[in-house]
């Protein structure tokens, strides 16, 4: 790394870059990489983790957008045949491609925050390569990401991700393991896409337009979110309480409404 200047972190890259050894070991076992596996890191920045993934003897590919970084990357792991530097937007890239052979892709990024959640569901829309993925994002997303109904944080970012993918939120990390230290606490979080969808939905963009009008107004009850989808007699026809508030509802639950909508839909276009 000596022969290039520091590299100045920037906030348009949402660069948080790790230093803490113990944090970054942490990462590490979490991830627990094999020979024999495929990586992708997004974001590697510097190589924090990018060195104890690769050390495993595991492919990887990193995708880093900023062309700053590209030389030092190359310089540090592009000797290696194991290491693959794609130069460009990770919500462009088109991670399918990686996945030969029908092998399945195992995603690790200590993402930028700000474009952490649009990321996420390019990933998931690419589910069926991936194997699992690890992220370090903004605490209370991962809370969000993680939270069952009735719990605080439970809404709508949670219940779609969760649709797809078992959520685990493994372990925070405080500010200070980053430069520069980011103003908010951070965790790492695992997500595994379902090799079977637990509540399939019939139509699942009608399960987003039903989880999205519920939590519009979260204190209010489904009976009132939801009028202008669903009335409260087919509400109770699924099994729930119109009188209930969406953060009480749980996934099979919106599912069974957005089923009931899709049903109601197509008798309309009957008649
Ligand atoms: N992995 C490094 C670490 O842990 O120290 C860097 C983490 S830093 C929070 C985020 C990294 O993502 C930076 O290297 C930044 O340049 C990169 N990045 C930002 N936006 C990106 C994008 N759209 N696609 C790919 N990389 C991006």
């Amino acid at each position: 790394m000596s022969d290039f200047a520091p590299h100045r972190a920037r906030k348009r890259f949402g660069q948080n870059f790790l230093h803490d050894a113990g944090v970054i070991n942490r990462i590490l076992r979490a991830v627990s990489p094999r020979e024999g596996q495929h990586l992708v890191e997004i974001g590697p920045g510097q190589g924090a983790i990018t060195e104890g993934l690769l050390s495993s003897g595991a492919q990887l590919d990193v995708v880093e957008l900023d062309h700053d970084l590209h030389p030092l990357l190359l310089s540090r792991f592009g000797h290696s045949p194991l290491f693959t530097l794609h130069k460009g937007d990770a919500l462009k890239f088109d991670f399918r491609q990686l996945a030969v052979n029908g092998e399945k892709l195992r995603i690790v990024g200590n993402l930028p925050y700000n474009i952490s959640t649009p990321l996420m569901f390019h990933l998931i829309s690419q589910a069926d390569c991936v194997a699992d993925m690890h992220f370090m994002l903004q605490k209370e997303v991962v809370q969000r990401l993680a939270a069952g109904a009735g719990m605080n944080h439970y809404g709508r970012l949670g219940i779609m991700v969760q649709y797809h993918c078992q959520v685990e939120h493994l372990f925070d990390v405080a500010p200070g393991s980053f430069s520069p230290a980011p103003k908010v606490d951070s965790a790492i979080v695992r997500l595994t896409p379902h090799a079977t969808l637990p509540h399939p939905a019939d139509d699942p963009a009608l399960l987003e337009v039903v989880v999205r009008e519920a939590f519009n107004q979260r204190r209010k009850t489904l009976r009132n979110t939801l009028k202008p989808l669903l009335d409260a007699e087919s509400i109770e026809a699924e099994g729930l309480d119109p009188t209930l508030r969406p953060e009480q509802v749980d996934l099979a639950g919106f599912v069974r409404l957005a089923n009931r909508l899709k049903r109601q839909k197509a008798a309309e276009e009957q008649e």
